[in-house]
């Protein structure tokens, strides 16, 4: 299942490579025709991603929303990022990000002068095989790239865009870019007022609220729950974007038993557990892997980002001995999913 950086790189590369275009939405599978026609022929204005959700704005203050569920992909194709360093150069990180802006279409912004600019250029025009003038390492390239939880990169498509494979329930087309998304449990349009509604039910999200301010609205609402830790970092009412691997390497970071109740853990304790996600997100943003260890050497750390089981403190590593106490690593069902832990470390 993505968890959210997966989801925040996915906003990153419409943010690149689609954003401020005019976009062809159809659905060559057929089951979402109407949503599509809405949307068709649109500039896209905007792409945020807030914990597993995916907003796209359009021009016309439509939104597509997207959840990807267990088993959804985008496939991307044409003139794309394929490099990690590269979408989070381009991305919008460290920008203020705040919900109000992202739904202000009245305000000013960057979005207002790229689409401006993307208006009077007016799309398709031919993908040149040289790719942009001055390109460097990370600019969009000819090539196809699956985002969902993992990413491949593959050869470019002979053709462009090339024909729509298997079930596409939703396919986003510039002149130069085509997105084809798979499998989602959450495809709709909304508009504003519903994607606020959206917004109200999630939990803060390290990229998109102000660090204090998001740090005080997870400790506010955790801090009031009976149920155990282990299973409040799941709830995106609580906190958006964290799922199974960042929240079993969480609390093995911060050392807590993940039977704790939610409400007996300190607000320091949340305040550490809140900020420990936001550094982890950021690195997962960048990086494109759940890289939750820290302080490896640098071999080590070469060896982590090319090995997922070399990532991890105690994600999948039921029964091997805890990195640091030796303790054999233990996996038991938490409401239906797995969750690892160490039970001389997490007290
Ligand atoms: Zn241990």
């Amino acid at each position: 299942v993505p968890e959210g950086h997966s989801v925040h790189r996915i906003a990153r590369q419409f943010s690149t490579n689609f954003v401020g275009r005019r976009v062809a939405v159809s659905s060559p599978q057929g089951r979402f025709d109407q949503g599509a026609s809405l949307l068709d022929g649109h500039v896209l204005a905007d792409s945020r991603a807030i914990g597993k959700h995916l907003f796209l704005q359009f021009d016309d203050e439509r939104f597509l929303h997207v959840h990807l569920g267990m088993y959804g992909a985008w496939d991307f194709a044409g003139e794309i990022s394929t490099d990690a360093t590269m979408l989070s150069a381009n991305g919008r990180m460290g920008q203020t990000n705040q919900r109000g802006t992202f739904l202000d279409a009245q305000a000013p912004s960057i979005d207002d002068a790229a689409l401006a600019g993307a208006s009077r250029a007016a799309v398709p025009a031919d993908v040149s095989p040289g790719g942009v003038p001055g390109a460097s390492l990370g600019a969009p390239r000819r090539a196809r790239i699956r985002m969902a939880e993992n990413e491949a990169v593959s050869a470019a498509p002979a053709e462009f865009p090339p024909e729509p494979v298997g079930a596409v329930r939703v396919r986003l087309l510039t002149g130069t870019a085509v997105a084809d998304l798979r499998g989602a449990t959450t495809v709709e349009v909304l508009d504003g007022g519903q994607v606020q509604a959206v917004l109200d039910r999630l939990g803060p999200d390290p990229l998109i609220d102000k660090p204090k301010a998001g740090e005080r609205r997870f400790v506010r609402r955790a801090s009031a729950i009976a149920r155990p830790i282990g299973l409040v970092l799941m709830d995106q009412e609580v906190v958006s974007g964290i799922g199974n691997v960042y929240r079993a390497e969480i609390l093995f970071r911060q050392r807590l038993d993940p039977h704790t109740p939610a409400k007996q853990v300190s607000e320091e304790k949340l305040g550490k557990i809140w900020r420990d996600w936001s550094k982890l997100l950021r690195l997962g943003v960048e990086t494109g892997q759940m890289m939750t260890r820290d302080r490896l050497s640098p071999a080590k750390y070469a060896q982590a980002m090319a090995n997922r089981d070399d990532r991890h403190w105690v994600y999948h590593r039921t029964g091997l001995p805890c990195r640091v106490s030796r303790t054999p690593i233990v996996m038991e069902m938490m409401a239906d999913r797995k969750l690892y832990w160490c039970p001389s470390c997490q007290t």
